[in-house]
């Protein structure tokens, strides 16, 4: 399936061919003025050359539509969004946003009614250099803990600056399916209608593909958490480099618990044609995670180490995986970074890394670490949970 990374397919360059190309515009809140942009942590306004090697810049494969670029530290952003309005109820958020740009960019407004899509894209680099931050914590892992290539002596960090692979997290936002379905399917082979992850292996990158055409994620409030979710698995994938696939439980509920820090009303579910904003799950998942687990039902973690595919959790399945990994980063946050470590950087007797017996890494890491089994992690977990924390 396409978001486990499980296939590689040919480039199909022949959809990318370019078109006629628009002049770039000026940026009204940083100028692309270098002094600026240093102080506001852009390292670019583009434009970019994102997604599959040697193929034509977004930019010209879809000239249609205007596109806005902007890299910062460790992530790059290509944008057709349009332009949009603040709503009321979000008010207080976007104020809060705009407040802390300004306190960068001083041409940026305090308060503002409407959203441009340079400022857009101003608001989500800054926040996706702070969930880059969140996810570091969570990792306790700095960047001066990843070396630009492997080393022969020290622990094994993967192969590059960027928690482990060579180069920034990309991140591509459709205002329409027209252009994300053709733009994916260049580099995957497949015509997929939501948010779509991708590795480069020869890059040594990961991307995250976003359509934001549904009503909900035309808003930011709810684009923004998804795509948090989307780089959540990204981050998790990359760290110590993407060798092989992470343990389905860990993964899908990290990504939720990093989303739901953003939003705890959102809810992304990694479905058969990509990664959607699903509403079908309107109760608040702490509520929820009770209510299954007093129904007897719960999921064991055991149960939950033999899902291989995000199809395997039913919709009860992720709450209790969200709900699990929620516990950890709550009362063992150090454990379950070495926890992480451990599963993500696996090597074999001659150095190389291997997703051999994940379930037997994963057991034993919980014994030594925290002193568990998977039945007396799920006890502990259910007393965690009935104190109601
Ligand atoms: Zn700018």
């Amino acid at each position: 399936m396409l978001a486990r990374f499980s296939i590689v397919l040919a480039l199909a360059a022949a959809s990318l061919a370019p078109q006629k190309k628009a002049e770039p515009e000026v940026c009204p809140w940083c100028k692309n003025d270098p002094e600026l942009m240093a102080k506001a942590g852009v390292v670019s306004h583009g434009p970019l050359s994102i997604g599959p090697k040697g193929s034509a810049d977004i930019a010209a494969s879809f000239a249609t539509s205007q596109w806005v670029f902007l890299e910062t530290a460790h992530l790059r952003w290509a944008s057709n969004l349009g332009p949009c309005n603040v709503d009321l109820k979000d008010k207080p958020r976007v104020e809060a946003e705009l407040a802390k740009l300004h306190a960068v960019l001083p041409l940026v407004p305090e308060k503002a009614k409407k959203l441009d899509p340079f400022l857009r894209l101003h608001l989500f680099a800054m926040r996706g250099e702070d969930f880059y931050a969140r996810f570091q914590k969570l990792l306790r892992v700095t960047d001066a803990d990843f070396p630009e290539k492997r080393q022969q002596k020290g622990p094994y960090m993967g192969n590059g600056r960027f928690l482990g692979e060579s180069e920034k997290f990309e991140v591509v936002i459709h205002a329409l399916r027209a252009t994300h379905v053709p733009f994916t399917q260049s580099f995957t082979g497949a015509g997929v209608t939501d948010a779509v992850r991708w590795h480069f292996r020869e890059q040594h990158k990961l991307i995250a593909s976003v359509p934001a055409e549904e009503p909900d994620l035309r808003q930011d409030r709810w684009l923004f958490p998804h795509i948090a979710h989307n780089l959540s698995h990204n981050f998790l994938c990359a760290y110590k480099h993407f060798n092989y696939d992470p343990p389905v439980w860990l993964d899908e509920g990290l990504a939720h618990a990093m989303e739901k820090e953003i939003a705890p009303e959102s809810n992304t579910t990694d479905g058969e044609e990509g990664a959607y904003r699903d509403t079908s799950n309107p109760l608040e998942w702490p509520k929820l995670a009770r209510q299954i687990e007093a129904s007897g039902k719960a999921v064991s973690l055991a149960e939950l180490m033999h899902a291989k595919e995000f199809a395997q959790l039913d919709a009860d399945a992720n709450v209790i995986a969200w709900s699990k990994v929620r516990f950890l980063i709550e009362t063992q946050p150090e454990k379950l970074a070495q926890f992480i470590g451990r599963v993500k950087g696996q090597l074999d007797d001659k150095g190389v890394p291997t997703g051999q017996n994940l379930e037997d890494l994963q057991r034993n890491a919980l014994r030594e670490l925290f002193g568990w089994s998977p039945a007396e992690l799920d006890a502990a977990w259910r007393e965690w949970l009935r104190r109601g924390v």
